[in-house]
């Protein structure tokens, strides 16, 4: 089946035409700078127009059997992927104060292909939905009933997709069956953020009501004392620029002056101080969770590194897994340092637990599973 993947971001659309049967990629390309204005598209609904325009010669020789869109939030409702109508355009609108840079970037979107495709098959596959299996004692955060009755506020999770597709590929790797794997599954791009897998579903994440939650990133804070936020509203910050200190000039960027890590890597290695320090806020943080996600799926069978660092980055790996001795868990150095582009092994044959870096491929997996739902539909 020939499949159109789309991803927008918030100023951002990613596209790529998948052929599931063969796994080949068609085409594949990205629109930048959307409603920033000088002459780029205005909209999400243009950028798609853009898209359709680039794909004319591509699309001649092989149509299209379904567009698959990656969408941020689903909600409570959305628990996996769905054959898109006008009903569920409108529930995704509807989730839009929950992810209100994202959400409504998807629906322009999707509504842009309708017009211009309307009998094409078009397939919504939620970042949140393989997080449907949190236990109420992880979603739940201690406020009062009503913020969660009144605004939905809740951990509901992101980066579902990959990481259920990296705990596949982890567990076909060890030859274990997948609903009796545990472990605990490292997605380190620009966004980070550790899953608890347990019986191959997710038991906790560390991305919460929205992806600011958890881990060091890029440019976001993860995790800090809730106070400072109304210490700083005191202090007479507005909302929109703690929000934009927080998910924006935070994380990496904040410590190190820079959100690129190899970047934050060459610079620790000629002494700067604040790149060091960087590397040791997020090894560290990452670190103590993932101890506390070991004992919350009852002992993990492998810990698995996956996204832009966790993939490619030795040094940041080597970080993290030297702060795991309590653990037992030991990195091969030769292995580590080995690039390709295939799940392997990187840890000692006497580390307690595999040590795993898996590639993921979150094109893939939206194609596959947009395929799966047109099929059966
Ligand atoms: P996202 O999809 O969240 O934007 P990626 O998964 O592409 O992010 O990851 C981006 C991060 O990966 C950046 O911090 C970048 O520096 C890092 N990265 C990419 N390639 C390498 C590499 N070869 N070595 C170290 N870090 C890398």
């Amino acid at each position: 089946m020939r499949v159109l993947v789309i991803n927008s971001g918030s100023s951002s659309l990613k596209y790529q035409v998948r052929d599931t049967d063969s796994n080949e990629i068609a085409a594949n390309g990205l629109i930048e700078r959307i409603g920033e204005g000088s002459g780029g598209p205005a909209d999400h609904g243009e950028a798609m127009e853009d898209v359709a325009a680039v794909l004319e010669g591509v699309l001649t020789q092989k149509p299209l059997d379904a567009v698959g869109h990656r969408v941020v939030h689903g909600g409570e409702r959305f628990s996996e992927p769905v054959l898109i109508n006008n009903e569920i355009t409108r529930a995704i609108e509807r989730l839009n104060p929950l992810a209100p840079l994202h959400n409504p970037a998807n629906v322009l979107g999707i509504r842009a292909i309708t017009a211009k495709w309307p009998d094409l098959p078009q397939v919504a596959v939620f970042d949140t939905a393989f997080h449907r299996t949190l236990p109420e004692h992880a979603w739940r955060y201690a406020v009062p009933d009503s913020l969660y009755r009144q605004y939905g506020i809740r951990r509901y999770g992101f980066h579902g997709t990959s990481h259920e597709f990296v705990t596949g590929r982890a567990a076909a790797l060890l030859g274990v069956p997948l609903d009796g794997f545990n472990a605990v599954v490292a997605h380190l791009g620009n966004g980070a953020s550790l899953t608890a897998v347990q019986g191959g579903a997710s038991i906790d994440t560390s991305m919460g009501f929205t992806p600011l939650e958890g881990l060091v990133m890029g440019t976001r804070s993860g995790d800090l004392d809730p106070s400072i936020l109304i210490y700083l509203q005191r202090q007479g910050l507005s909302a929109d620029e703690i929000d934009t200190m927080l998910n924006r000039e935070s994380g990496l960027k904040a410590l190190a002056g820079n959100n690129d890590m190899r970047a934050i890597v060459d610079a620790a290695e000629a002494g700067d101080r604040h790149a060091r320090l960087a590397l040791d806020v997020a090894s560290y943080r990452l670190a103590k969770y993932i101890g506390g996600y070991h004992v919350a799926v009852g002992g993990a069978q492998a810990l698995v590194f996956t996204a832009g660092i966790g993939e490619n980055s030795a040094v940041f790996r080597a970080l993290v897994v030297d702060r795991l001795g309590a653990l037992g868990v030991k990195l091969d150095a030769g292995a580590n340092l080995v690039r390709v582009t295939s799940p392997r092994v990187v840890s000692t044959a006497d580390s307690a637990i595999p040590v795993l870096v898996v590639p993921t491929d979150e094109e893939q997996a939206i194609a596959e599973a947009t395929a799966a739902i047109v099929l059966a539909s």
